[in-house]
């Protein structure tokens, strides 16, 4: 699969050319020339003013073509920070021959306009469908960026529930976060519901909507595109970056074991790189959240408190994954609290 190909803009290049024939038709405008040469001039300076009011839309997100029609952009392995902008999880879109589906959508509206853009760039058809994978805020603050597009926003029917009972929080953390950079960041909640599976058609090109048993978070979707092969797991799959415990380790353990038996051509992590040895990706995740369930239940049979379970479980694991750091102690927390109610 050819990753190569990916795409960059220059901003304000045609802004800058505008500038300069205006500015040049000033400087070779003596009287003689007179008003043709000041009219072209004022011409060239409002097409200047308009291009910069135009340019001043985010410059497109760099996006890699994964298969003909299917683009998705690779985002930074970290958690959000104002170097990075918040952009910390994949996202991407998939074009039809009537319309787009967007794949996420970033963590601010600035991440969202900048995947419109990268839309923008590559077709003219409507984004008809954005769809979000999950409720985390790296993977939906983008969506108002698309609302004037009038798209259906598509998620699993849990989705809504979850983002409102989040709302407050993510807001006061993505602000405090990002600052300015989150200006204008909204959840924008789904106007279209999966619940089991559902099929979008983008004209020549269904995408198969599949939503899961509670495991990253209650409210996991999967996108297929048939015509790749290729599946979109959301944060159902971690690649490098330690996988997140929002949900449930049992119920993502058996829904992993599900997600191999579909066999894909290809996948896009919501964390790491596209189009990985997606076997070889699916088993390291496998191995760390079987580890962690099985540790923390040899704790509880043991009688080890949550914090003793927390200091002790799953330290062979710190060199393997990326924000070890950030995420794994939480991760203990959260298994701890769902496999006591099994005892
Ligand atoms: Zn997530």
């Amino acid at each position: 699969m050819n990753l190569a190909r990916s795409t960059t803009l220059a901003p304000g290049r045609e802004a800058a050319i505008a500038l300069m024939y205006g500015v040049s038709a000033f400087i070779a405008s003596p009287v003689r020339v007179g008003i043709e040469a000041f009219s072209f001039a004022w011409h060239a300076l409002l097409l200047f003013a308009l291009l910069v009011a135009h340019t001043r839309a985010e410059p497109p997100l760099s996006m890699q073509q994964i298969a003909p029609g299917e683009y998705a952009h690779r985002a930074h392995d970290d958690i959000a920070t104002r170097a990075n902008k918040g952009d910390i999880a994949n996202v991407g879109f998939i074009v039809g021959t009537r319309c787009v589906a967007v794949i996420d959508t970033g963590g601010t509206l600035a991440e969202g306009r900048a995947l419109r853009q990268a839309v923008r760039q590559i077709t003219p058809l409507p984004v008809c469908h954005v769809i979000n994978t999950h409720m985390h805020p790296d993977h939906i603050f983008g969506n108002a960026a698309f609302v004037d597009d009038h798209p259906q926003f598509v998620g699993s029917v849990k989705l809504a529930q979850a983002e409102a009972s989040r709302a407050e929080n993510y807001l006061r953390a993505l602000n405090r976060e990002l600052g300015g950079i989150a200006e204008g960041s909204e959840i924008i909640g789904p106007t279209q519901t999966v619940d089991g599976t559902a099929t979008l058609d983008l004209g020549d090109r269904p995408l198969t909507l599949r939503t899961w048993q509670t495991a990253h978070t209650n409210n996991d979707l999967t996108v297929y595109d048939e015509k790749s092969g290729t599946l979109w797991t959301g944060d159902l799959l971690f690649v490098r970056c330690i996988p997140v415990v929002d949900g449930s380790v049992v119920g993502w353990l058996d829904d992993i074991a599900r997600i191999k038996q579909m066999n894909p051509r290809h996948v896009v992590p919501g964390h790491g790189p596209l189009d990985p040895p997606w076997q070889q990706s699916l088993e390291a995740e496998e191995q760390y959240l079987a580890e962690l369930a099985r540790d923390v239940r040899e704790a509880i049979k043991r009688g080890a408190t949550i914090q003793q379970a927390v200091d002790t479980v799953g330290l062979d694991q710190r060199d393997k994954w990326l924000l070890y750091e950030v995420y794994h102690r939480r991760n203990v927390t959260a298994a701890y609290a769902e496999l006591e109610w099994e005892q």
